[in-house]
């Protein structure tokens, strides 16, 4: 995604997209090639606080960028954020 539309988004409170096909939420402000934001045709951007209602809808982070939110990670691998 190209700065300059990013940091507008930031300005507006959005801090992640959701990818609506895969049903993905990524972090704006991380660059991983990954995730392939750019590619994305069907997204929504989310604030902080609309997270937790996404996640509640079925929505899973993304591995790379929002792996604390990634259910897939949470059902066999305990990290430890100390
Ligand atoms: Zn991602």
């Amino acid at each position: 995604m190209e700065k300059a539309k990013r940091l507008f988004l930031r300005l507006l409170g959005y801090r992640y997209v959701a990818n609506l096909r895969s049903k993905e939420i990524h972090r704006l402000d991380t660059d991983y090639k990954q995730c392939n934001i750019p590619l994305i045709r069907a997204k929504k951007y989310l604030r902080k606080k609309d997270l937790g209602m996404w996640e509640r809808a079925g929505y899973n982070g993304c591995r790379f960028c929002l792996p604390f939110m990634d259910t897939d990670i949470k059902r066999d691998v305990h990290v430890c954020f100390t």
